[in-house]
Order: C-alpha cells, then structure tokens, then sequence
C-alpha cells in the first residue's frame, strides 16, 4: 500500500501565479471544508488529492502537500489544458497534483462530476475485501494513464471506486452528497 511518492509523471508549463478569485476561493473553502471534517489518520503524509471542476478548467490540490492544512489558493493549482494535451499547463505556486491526469479523465468521461476525492483510507484492505464498491483489477503505479483509465471504467457505474492497495476515489456533483459517501466509506 505505501508505494513511495517520487514527484508528478508529466510534464508541465507555468503559465502564471493563481490570482485572487473568488470563484476558485470558494471552491477550495469547500474542498477543505470536507477534507476538515475527516478523521485525521485519512490525511497522513504527502498522499491524496482533491479537486473542482471549474469554468476553464480544473482546480487542483497541488502535488507533494499534505491534504490535512491545505492553505486556500496557496496549495491549488489551476489547470486549463485538457487530458490529451501532451503538457499540463497550469496557473498557481506549485506544480499539481501526480493524480492530475486521473482527475481530468474522470472530469472528461463524467460530464456530472463536479468534485474529485482521492484519499488513502486507513480501512482499505477491509474495504477490498467487502466487495461493495467497485475495485480495480490490477495495481497500477500512481500518476499513471492505466491508472487513471481503470479508475474511470470502474466510475462509469458508480461514485466510488476503491483503487486496488492503493486508496479510494469518491466523485460528485454535489458537495454534501460526496461528503456523506466518503464519511460513510471510511468508517466501514
Ligand atoms: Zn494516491
């Protein structure tokens, strides 16, 4: 499960600082507002990451912070190219997320999705082995396109998907809808 974190795997291009907005401000209050009222334990280390999906593209956690004091606009990144393009450009401080590529296929695949959670649960073996929620097939590294690709099969039929010895991805379009499944999810 504790594959090693060794930075993002695409390439990227900054295109500026991610400026005050209160649009993104909002969105990111929210997704810290969730993370917040998760048992600590679910954000331990430099694992995980969340998003938003905005007007021109996606608001994104940014990649090596810690998902448990994510300073609002500070540690978000906005990216504005699309799955397919060959380089990640992005607005803010800090490079996004290693998951990026994941979070724009699940946002191009589901058009509903509003919001991307991925967070390694402490419960993840016993979530395997219940069999409720859709699992990948095989272990993919992270920050891979296989990855991200099985995540996207496994959401085509659900709003949960347990990426196999690795964590969960819970997706919404709603924010008090995510929360609820993720809450319920951990505490399985
Ligand atoms: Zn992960």
């Amino acid at each position: 499960m504790s594959e090693r974190y060794t930075g993002i795997k695409f390439r990227t291009k900054k295109l500026g600082e991610l400026l005050e907005n209160e649009q993104l401000e909002t969105y990111a209050l929210q997704l810290n507002n969730v993370l917040k009222s998760l048992p600590e334990i679910c954000l331990e280390g430099i694992a995980g990451n969340v998003s938003a999906r905005i007007i021109d593209g996606i608001l994104i956690s940014a990649s090596g912070t810690s998902l448990k004091n994510l300073g609002v606009l500070d540690d978000y990144s906005k990216v504005i190219s699309k799955f397919n393009d060959r380089v990640v450009e992005y607005y803010g401080k800090k490079i996004p997320s290693s998951e990026t590529k994941m979070h724009q296929l699940i946002y191009t695949e589901r058009e509903d999705v509003q919001y991307i959670f991925h967070i390694h649960v402490p419960n993840l073996e016993k979530l395997q082995l219940m069999n409720r929620y859709p699992i990948t097939k095989r272990f993919f590294p992270y920050g891979t396109i296989n990855l991200a690709r099985e995540a996207v099969n496994a959401l085509s039929s659900n709003d949960t998907v347990i990426l196999r010895n690795h964590g969960v991805v819970v997706v919404g379009k709603n924010i008090d809808i995510t929360i609820r499944i993720l809450k319920q999810i951990i505490k399985r």
